[in-house]
């Protein structure tokens, strides 16, 4: 376990508030920047100013105190934020990577990273190759001369297969490569960084906002990536300008000054239904149980004070079982049936047919995936036994 200040305090130790005092950064609604001197305007687009700001697509100073937030909850020296976790995830990989490279990545991510690796990079000769992330012999088999990036999401989705994080962050640095982890299932829960990780990457969409009201995300990494993602002349979010806007960013930040706390009961609730859930003899995979394969690499990557996240999924063997539990237990109240997670109600999803469906059905089966495979996002729920006897009713219905 890392033995730095935890993720909650390193954000409640940041000293900033607004330029009149205000306890919330004032916000910056504006997408230029004047300067008095002309010189000093050559020097910014050089990247040779400090506090300076040019251009909203490039930096602006509400989008930086959230980026500050991030870097600091990560323990990252630089961030930089995207107007959504795609926006974060396609910039980060194309800064690092030519035409004739080549990515490891693992099998089992988020649909939408899965479909951009296998269709879109090879219109520009990037290669890709896909591994079960779990099996590190593979992933060492995988590397080749020209390979600058391993890839995974520290817990993946839908799969919750924990990475190795610590193990694969080795062999990125044995052979020269970048190890990049989408952090989105555990933000606090595990600090990429902390354990070795050169690059993370978020979609804020989720956990961090937990609010559902907008699409957001970051990458964080040090100075010198961060400051080349927005080089006039060659950066990827600078050109490509997948950049947050403003307004946005001041509420993100609001809602992640609760995010421990949020975390925290998240975990809790997901805890409590898994072993409900196991009780009455269903499959549940959940990395807070015992049996889960990944339990004991969990324990030790992760921080304590956080659980094991708040995202669980049960096998209903069907689609058609599935698709009867979740619309009985919308139509009762224990959530929504709907894609995204990280929210303060319970969301719930059949994987393979909606956030994985980019995954063809013989990957999806190559991976273990289920077609009855219910995904579960728990909320934040006072009684979380009230929503058990609710969930259970359902169940026998079916
Ligand atoms: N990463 C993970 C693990 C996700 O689950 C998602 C979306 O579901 C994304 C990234 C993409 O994020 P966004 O929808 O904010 O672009």
């Amino acid at each position: 376990m890392n033995t730095k200040k935890d993720p909650a305090t390193r954000i409640q130790e940041l000293k900033k508030f607004g330029e009149f005092g205000d306890v919330n950064p004032s916000i910056s609604d504006s997408a230029t920047f004047t300067f008095m001197k002309a010189q000093t305007m050559l020097d910014t687009f050089k990247g040779e100013t400090e506090g300076c700001f040019l251009y909203s697509r490039h930096w602006n100073p509400t989008n930086k105190y959230l980026a500050d937030a991030l870097a600091a909850m990560e323990g990252t020296e630089a961030a930089w934020v995207t107007a959504s976790g795609m926006g974060a995830i396609t910039s980060a990989i194309l800064q690092l990577v030519n035409s004739g490279d080549h990515i490891v990545t693992s099998r089992t991510t988020y649909g939408g990273t899965f479909a951009f690796l296998k269709n879109y990079l090879p219109k520009f000769n990037i290669d890709v190759t896909f591994v079960n992330i779990s099996d590190l012999d593979a992933v060492k088999a995988a590397i080749r001369p020209n390979t600058k990036i391993i890839y995974t999401e520290s817990l993946t989705n839908p799969m919750l297969q924990v990475s190795d994080i610590p193990a694969l962050a080795d062999i990125a640095n044995k052979n020269g490569c970048k190890l990049i982890v989408d952090n989105t299932f555990t933000p606090m829960i595990i600090l990429p960084t902390d354990l070795g990780a050169h690059i993370t990457v978020y979609s804020l969409t989720k956990f961090i906002n937990g609010k559902n009201d907008c699409v957001a995300g970051a990458i964080c990494g040090t100075e010198e990536y961060i400051a080349s993602l927005i080089d006039v002349n060659d950066g990827t979010a600078m050109l490509l300008g997948p950049v947050l806007d403003p307004l946005r960013s001041s509420s993100i930040l609001k809602n992640l000054h609760t995010l421990h706390i949020r975390m925290k009961q998240h975990s809790a609730n997901a805890m409590f239904l898994s072993k409900k859930f196991k009780e009455i003899g269903l499959r549940v995979t959940y990395p807070g149980l015992p049996d889960h394969p990944d339990h004991e690499l969990m324990k030790k990557l992760m921080h304590p004070d956080f659980g094991f996240g708040g995202i669980l999924s049960i096998d209903m063997e069907t689609f058609e079982r599935a698709a009867s539990l979740m619309e009985k237990m919308e139509l009762e109240g224990v959530g929504y049936l709907a894609v995204s997670l990280g929210y303060f109600k319970t969301l719930f999803s059949n994987s393979g047919k909606s956030t994985s469906s980019e995954v063809p059905e013989e990957t999806q089966r190559e991976m273990g995936m289920s077609e009855g495979l219910i995904r579960f996002s728990v909320g934040l729920d006072h009684s979380i036994e009230n929503t058990w006897e609710i969930i259970k009713k359902c169940l026998n219905e079916i």
